[in-house]
């Protein structure tokens, strides 16, 4: 199954169990039973102050968030679902840092606490540039189920990706 390439480093028991609910069409009531609504940030203002909110609670000595937004897809098994962009540049005398996320667009119409999740995991790079210990550690200490919600992103993954994304419609 195609789709399991998203899954390769979970364990077998695991993977078995999304394969079933990938062929045995279960996988969009998963998400029905799970997460019955779509979040609400589709405007840009909107989703950059909630950004800021969780950078500011947890990530209190960094630079400011510059950008937010949705872009175009990108190939999660390249790189993430998003990007972060760090550049200096200089300012008078002082050096500034910029800090942009760019969000998967497939992430447009999703869950809030899917989407969040991804926050998290591009927000917890601004400290930590490798997915090592203590990035983990990080992304729970902002979202204590982040492990859950990283599975269910690549799961909602390949929902988008077979045409079943029903967060469209709401
Ligand atoms: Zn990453």
């Amino acid at each position: 199954m195609q789709q399991l390439k998203y899954f390769q480093h979970y364990p077998d028991n695991l993977q078995a169990q999304i394969a079933s609910l990938i062929k045995e069409h279960k996988l969009q009531n998963y998400f029905k039973n799970k997460y019955p609504c779509g979040h609400q940030l589709q405007n840009q203002q909107v989703l950059y102050q909630y950004c800021t909110d969780i950078k500011q609670r947890f990530l209190k000595n960094t630079p400011r968030l510059n950008n937010v937004s949705f872009t175009k897809h990108t190939d999660m098994m390249k790189g993430t679902l998003g990007t972060h962009t760090h550049k200096q540049h200089r300012h008078g005398q002082k050096l500034k840092a910029r800090y942009d996320i760019a969000l998967n667009n497939q992430l447009k119409y999703a869950p809030e606490a899917i989407l969040r999740a991804l926050i998290v995991h591009e927000l917890a790079h601004f400290k930590h540039a490798e997915h090592d210990k203590a990035f983990y550690k990080l992304c729970c200490n902002m979202e204590p189920d982040y492990h859950q919600l990283e599975l269910d992103l690549r799961l909602f993954i390949v929902l988008d990706e077979l045409a079943l994304n029903f967060y469209k419609l709401s």
